[in-house]
Parts: structure tokens; C-alpha cells; sequence
């Protein structure tokens, strides 16, 4: 039966293939910044690196099981939710163990879609309004099944030289996915990170981007921000570390900005 919650939950895959340009800090600080705006949100560590897991403060020992037990069908996702410090905000930890995962599941039927299959729990269960899978740095099976899963992509950019490369391969990507696993992927947007104001060519690049990808970009620009990058080391989202900091002010901002872009494609759903 489609309840209320079906329709309201969304799911969002934060992906870009490079490494360092802000998926798991986005990842964080989205999510705390959608919880303290009223929203329940899952968060899905999908890099087996578990840096999302650690920013918040679940350390190796929280882990029992996670997503790798999850992708390997040997539990069902609710066993491996763990609470985080906030309320409205829960995570599905990763550690190591799931860059097994592309490996073990070998030709196995349905590889692309273990995390669709098992968030269909968490869609009938209807009590998370947002689920957020920060993926790991490459375009592999775990990236594919985030976006097999997901309604729609968000892609967090740097504000570095070479921002646009390498964003064909992620389109790409993304077609592909469109065409084969999932039809109705969408592009929620793509978000400027690590601006540095006093740097000109952060400026050139956040003007290149939005030439590029025009109204995909938030108009919100994360700026580089040293509390933001402190924070994980205290196994805290910036927005708890430092709820005044510009980095966290962005993010809140962020947030707003997904929850106006999810109500205004709904209501043109509807
Ligand atoms: P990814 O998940 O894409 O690899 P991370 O989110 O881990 O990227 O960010 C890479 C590094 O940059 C981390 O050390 C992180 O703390 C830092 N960082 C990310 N965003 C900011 C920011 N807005 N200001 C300062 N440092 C940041
Ligand atoms: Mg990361």
C-alpha cells in the first residue's frame, strides 16, 4: 500500500568520482543541516573508507553490521542503523569490507540493485523523509548501486582548476544508468565547494560551472572553511561543532535549498 511516507521519501546519491572535492563532508553536514530543519534522514556510508561513519562519531566499534552485511543480503538494512548524536539523523556505517563487495557479488543477478532491494524497507517502513549515500570516489559497483537506488543526484564540485574534468565520465555515468537501471534518475543539483573568496580563480570556476550547468547549481556555495574541515576529528557534523561558522550557515542554507527543490518537483508531480 502507497502511504503518505512513500511519496515523501527521497532518495539522494552524492557522487562526483574524484576524490577530495567534498562528498562526505556534503554528505554530513546535508544531513544534519535536513534533520535540524525537521527532516528524518538516513545516511548510507557507502565508501569503504568510512569517513562519513567516523565524522559522526561511529567509531570501528559501533559497526557491527553494515552495509557490506546489508549489500551481501546477510541482514536486513534496519539491523545495521545506528543512531547518531542527532536526533533525526541515522547512519548505515561502512568499514572496509565493502570494497569486497564488487568482487563477492561476481555476476550475481541483481548486483546492480542489492541497495535498491534493500531500501525497500526503508520505503515501506516510511520513517525517514531523506536517504543521503555518499559514495566513494570512483565510478564502480557501489556508485552504481547508490544510483540504481536513488531518485536523484547531487554533485558536489571544488573550486579548483580542473573542477569539469572528469564530469562527462560521471554524465556519462548517469546516462547510462538512466538507460539500463533506472529511468527516473534525476539531477537534484550540483553544489560549489571549498570557495575561497579571496582567491580569483574560485570565482572564475563558480562562473565556469554555472555556464556550464546553469540552473543545476545551488545558488548556496560552500565556502572553505577550517571549522569544516576540524569537525570530523571530533566525530561531529560542523553544524554541531560550530553551528556559527560560515561553513555551517552554507549548509544550513543547502538544505533549504534541496527541501525548496524536492517541494517544487513534487508539486509538479502531483
Ligand atoms: P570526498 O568525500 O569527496 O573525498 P571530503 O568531504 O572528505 O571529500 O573532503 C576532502 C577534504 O577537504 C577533507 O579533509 C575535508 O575536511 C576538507 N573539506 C571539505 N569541505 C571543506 C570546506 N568547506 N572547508 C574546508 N575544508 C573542507
Ligand atoms: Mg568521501
Amino acid at each position: 500500500m502507497a502511504g503518505k511516507s512513500d511519496r515523501a521519501l527521497r532518495v539522494l546519491v552524492i557522487a562526483n568520482q574524484k576524490g577530495g572535492v567534498g562528498k562526505t563532508t556534503t554528505a554530513i553536514n546535508l544531513g544534519t543541516a535536513l534533520a535540524a530543519v525537521g527532516e528524518k534522514v538516513l545516511l548510507i556510508d557507502s565508501d569503504p573508507q568510512g569517513n562519513a561513519s567516523t565524522g559522526l562519531g561511529v567509531g570501528r566499534a559501533r559497526r557491527k553490521k553494515t552495509l557490506y552485511d546489508v549489500l551481501m543480503g546477510e541482514e536486513p538494512i534496519a539491523e545495521a542503523v545506528v543512531k547518531t548524536e542527532l536526533p533525526g539523523l541515522d547512519l548505515v556505517p561502512a568499514d572496509p569490507d565493502l570494497s569486497g563487495v564488487e568482487l563477492e557479488l561476481g555476476n550475481s543477478p541483481r548486483r546492480s540493485f542489492k541497495l535498491r532491494d534493500a531500501l525497500d524497507a526503508v520505503r515501506r517502513d516510511g520513517a525517514y523523509t531523506y536517504v543521503l549515500i555518499d559514495c566513494p570516489p570512483s565510478l564502480n559497483l557501489l556508485t552504481v548501486n547508490a544510483m540504481a537506488a536513488a531518485d536523484a543526484v547531487l554533485v558536489p564540485l571544488q573550486c579548483e582548476f580542473f573542477a569539469l574534468e572528469g564530469l562527462t565520465q560521471l554524465m556519462r555515468t548517469i546516462e547510462l544508468v538512466r538507460g539500463s537501471l533506472n529511468p527516473r534518475l534525476e539531477i537534484q543539483g550540483v553544489v560549489l565547494t571549498m570557495f575561497d573568496r579571496r582567491n580569483s580563480l574560485s570565482e572564475q570556476v563558480a562562473n565556469d560551472v554555472r555556464g556550464h550547468f546553469g540552473e543545476a547549481v545551488y545558488e548556496t556555495v560552500i565556502p572553505r572553511n577550517v571549522r569544516v574541515s576540524e569537525a570530523p576529528s571530533f566525530g561531529k557534523p560542523a553544524l554541531v561543532y560550530d553551528l556559527k561558522c560560515a561553513g555551517s550557515q552554507a549548509y544550513l542554507k543547502l538544505a533549504r535549498e534541496v527541501v525548496v527543490r524536492e517541494r517544487a518537483r513534487r508539486a509538479q508531480a502531483a
